[in-house]
């Protein structure tokens, strides 16, 4: 388990207990927990084991600005993981959710956040608003080119997208059991994140345009 930011606690922060879902608890995504007092667990010592391990990523990764706590900057990140997903870039991803609209994303602290992901560059980085996600790493045409050659490695039709899909494929954990998978690598500034359980996703195409919802189990 990846140990969380020394002195960085939730406070009042309850962002996990509302946007995601927890299936332990028949908990849907975006109602806050019956459990919640609106400022802390009310049954913090009892409560599932999936809450209890569950932490965001701005409870990780010390490189994240203390701004970003996700009730203050009003977007949560989180790495999640659907290790059967079609799409490769819903397979492990990190996700930053906006929790009350969508303008959250054009505050500093979130365009920090997400340009730290995109340039450490070891998992796709997606915005999310209720449902409705959309891909921002790989950027999407990109992305489109390389679905095909890491699904399929022996058919890729050029040289560069069949190294960067190799590259992908290590990353997303194909050829491994997804929980011995390195998401991202031990020399990443991330370091060795925990994966959360998969989600409940919907199937779609190949759009920037997507429907999951994150869980913690
Ligand atoms: S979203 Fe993060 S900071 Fe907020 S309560 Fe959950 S784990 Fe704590
Ligand atoms: S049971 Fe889990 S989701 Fe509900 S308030 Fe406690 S920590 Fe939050």
């Amino acid at each position: 388990m990846q140990s969380l930011v020394r002195d960085r606690t939730c406070g009042t922060c309850t962002a996990c207990c509302r946007v995601l879902e927890i299936k332990t608890l028949g908990k849907p995504a975006g109602t806050l927990c019956e459990h919640n007092t609106g400022a802390a667990c009310g049954i913090y010592k009892n409560r599932p084991a999936a809450c209890a391990k569950w932490h965001c990523l701005w409870r990780k990764v010390e490189a994240l600005p203390d701004e970003l706590r996700p009730d203050r900057s009003e977007v949560m990140f989180s790495l999640e993981t659907a290790p059967t997903s079609e799409d490769p870039f819903l397979r492990a991803r990190i996700v930053g959710r906006a929790l009350h609209g969508p303008d959250a994303f054009e505050r500093w602290e979130a365009i920090e956040a997400i340009g730290m992901f995109v340039r450490e560059g070891s998992l796709p980085v997606w915005t999310a608003f209720g449902s409705v996600a959309s891909l921002i790493y790989p950027e999407p045409t990109r992305a489109d080119h390389l679905r095909d050659a890491i699904r399929h490695p022996h058919a890729a039709r050029n040289r560069g997208h069949e190294e960067e899909a190799a590259a992908w494929r290590l990353r997303l954990g194909y050829g491994a059991a997804p929980q011995e998978a390195n998401l991202p690598g031990t020399k990443s500034p991330l370091g060795r994140l925990d994966s959360s359980p998969e989600t409940g996703e919907t199937h779609f195409a190949t759009g920037t345009a997507k429907l999951f919802n994150g869980t913690k189990g």
